[in-house]
């Protein structure tokens, strides 16, 4: 009798499954069939391979009868060897179908899933920042990663499953019934007492599956949160070893527990099934030999025998059948999880007739702008301000004021909810989006360099710069002496997220990013955290020429580079509270001037340099 084959375990929907069955609608399954159109040819060979093979397997348990009947009790051992050969070929070939099958199977889903993935990554490519800012980026991957590889175990197990099941059932339902009908009737009466234990244990053995599951999500989250490099830092600064330790052990020893409990249930499991793998066929044998000795001479003990072997092979696909139920919900809930995010429209996109002009000077206007993340907080109320070209605004503003969110309008990362940014005189949402940021130049405050070599990283912005023009931004960045100095000169690994670099180094090098890009708007968000006196020059150093040839809008927290721009706005509540030069504001007595007193002024002692540092300043 064929083992449960690991289906036992998810044949229950867990209470949430339950209240959260998805509605399956004509559509949703038309939608689910779109996605097999494409290897329709396939599919009708899949679905000829699961009939034979069906057919075939059940073949050599009527040979068995055949066996015992015209060959061992007639004694025709030309019979006997004639059937054990078709048996064996029978089987063979049943195999070998059944290895084709497996093949065009695997090879369906695999392309299926392939093409779900390319077109999800490829959406999800197109969802505007609140998508990613709003959304739980785990969720996401989980979508993209899990979700997906359940809907190839959807194709290659639930669907094909279904099929051959049904068929195989039918099949030994009809040779029972053709080799002997009270028999038959005899077997179906046994079916149930193979279903019920097999039911059971796979209840509880599901219930601890589910509680292992969200044990080990729980390992997983403390290795994940206390093994990165920051949860590290932290567990290190505040001496939490040992307690991360103890919490570790505490789950980890739970985790035990419940494997142990897992293999006893499997164990019991197997003993139950052994158990009836043994009665059934006795019962068989019990009540097919009362009618055969008492009722019906013409019964044989082939056909007998016939039926306990085709009862053999009945097991697993009633068992499997009767689960179908919760594999279908389970399959829809996922297809509608991975629809659902199909189905959302990405907030920022391309305008029909979207414009390209052919040169950028980068100059930016608001008029009378407001935004808010959430309706109910307003973060920017009626800015307008105009930044010609090759000039350099700075924003400055008290920390949450909406520095960051006036930027990102510009990229469009968000779109304004009134009023509007024009870009060269024309609204944002009116220009190709490509053209909108190939134009405009950010580094921003936290910088991202993808974990991979410096190299990398700077053909970012521009695939097919020369080394020559490498080398050049990274000298104008006032990176160059860095680089030199590492042993593999721009084929430095940069580290997960660039964390191997410091800070300084980080924003040299996205600047030097930038410079390949060379856009013709140049937005720089300065890095609230302190960086020290030599870092900082050089950033300045690096900005500075930059600023003085493009249009630029700085995000500035020191006076250095509030000093480098030709107007000054200072946000307040999301308002330009004050707007000028530096001495037109320093002296004024309004936000500005606290902003200096607090702030800026501090920053400028820090800039001038009391103390020598030494040249490298990792
Ligand atoms: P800082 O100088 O500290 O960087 P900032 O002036 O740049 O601050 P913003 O980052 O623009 O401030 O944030 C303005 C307000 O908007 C803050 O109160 C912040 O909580 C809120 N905010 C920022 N991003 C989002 C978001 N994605 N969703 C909802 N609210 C947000």
């Amino acid at each position: 009798m064929p083992p449960p084959n690991g289906r036992l375990g998810p044949g229950y929907l867990t209470d949430e499954e339950k209240k959260n069955k998805p509605k399956v609608t004509k559509d949703l399954i038309k939608r689910i069939f779109s996605y097999l159109k494409p290897y329709r040819l396939q599919l009708v060979f899949v679905l000829a391979a699961i009939l034979c093979s069906a057919v075939l397997t059940l073949l050599p348990s009527v040979l068995t009868g055949k066996i015992i009947d015209d060959g061992l009790i007639a004694q025709n051992l030309r019979a006997l060897i004639l059937y054990i050969l078709l048996s064996f070929g029978v089987t063979l070939l049943a195999n070998l179908i059944g290895i084709l099958e497996s093949y065009l199977n695997t090879w369906i889903a695999q392309h299926i899933t392939f093409d779900m993935r390319n077109s999800m990554y490829a959406h999800l490519q197109k969802m505007s920042m609140r998508f990613f800012t709003s959304n739980n980026q785990g969720d996401i991957i989980t979508r993209m990663t899990s979700d997906i590889s359940g809907v190839q175990q959807i194709i290659t197990n639930t669907l094909t499953s279904i099929i051959s099941n049904a068929v195989t059932l039918t099949v030994a339902l009809v040779l029972m019934f053709s080799e002997n009908w009270k028999l038959a009737l005899v077997g179906i009466a046994v079916v149930p007492l193979f279903v019920i234990p097999t039911r059971s244990a796979g209840k509880r053995r599901w219930s601890i599956t589910k509680d292992s599951q969200a044990c080990s999500d729980e390992i997983n989250g403390i290795l994940n949160e206390t093994l990165s490099v920051s949860g590290q830092l932290l567990v290190k600064q505040f001496g939490m070893e040992q307690r991360e330790y103890d919490h570790y052990e505490s789950v980890n020893r739970k985790m035990i527990g419940l494997n142990i409990k897992e293999s006893m249930a499997g164990r019991w499991f197997r003993m139950a099934l052994g158990t009836f793998t043994n009665i059934g066929p006795m019962l068989i044998y019990l009540v097919g030999g009362i009618i055969m000795m008492r009722f019906d001479k013409s019964i044989t003990v082939g056909q007998i025998s016939v039926l306990v072997a085709l009862l053999g092979k009945m097991y697993m696909p009633v068992n499997q059948l009767l689960n179908i139920q919760v594999d279908w919900i389970r399959s829809m809930a996922m297809f509608t999880r991975i629809f659902d995010y199909y189905d959302m429209v990405p907030e920022i996109e391309n305008a029909p007739d979207a414009l390209r002009p052919s040169t950028a000077d980068g100059e930016v206007e608001f008029r009378g702008v407001r935004f808010y993340y959430e309706p109910e907080r307003e973060i920017l109320h009626d800015i307008s301000f105009t930044l010609s070209k090759g000039k350099c605004i700075a924003i400055v503003g008290p920390s949450g004021s909406g520095k960051s969110t006036l930027i990102n309008l510009i990229p469009r990362f968000y779109d304004v909810i009134d009023g509007c940014v024009l870009f060269d005189g024309t609204d944002v949402r009116k220009l190709d989006l490509g053209y909108l940021r190939e134009n405009i130049g950010i580094v921003s405050q936290e910088t991202y360099l993808f974990n991979g070599t410096i190299r990398d990283n700077l053909l970012y912005a521009k695939p097919d710069a020369t080394e020559d023009e490498l080398i050049e931004a990274c000298k104008r960045a006032n990176i160059y002496d860095f680089i030199e100095k590492q042993e593999t000169g721009l084929d430095t690994v940069v580290g997960n997220r660039g964390l191997k670099l410091s800070g300084g180094e980080k924003q040299r090098i996205s600047i030097a990013r930038i410079l390949l890009k060379d856009p013709a708007l140049m937005i720089f968000d300065e890095a609230t955290s302190a960086l020290d006196s030599i870092s900082e020059q050089k950033i300045q150093d690096a900005i500075e020429p930059l600023i003085a040839t493009r249009t630029s809008i700085l995000i500035a927290h020191r006076l250095s580079t509030i000093l480098a721009a030709d107007e000054i706005l200072v946000i307040k509540d999301g308002e330009i509270a004050e707007r000028g030069t530096h001495q037109e504001l320093v002296g004024a007595g309004g936000v500005y001037t606290q902003l200096y007193e607090t702030q800026f002024s501090k920053a400028t002692e820090h800039i001038t340099p009391e103390f020598s540092y030494s040249e490298g300043e990792n």
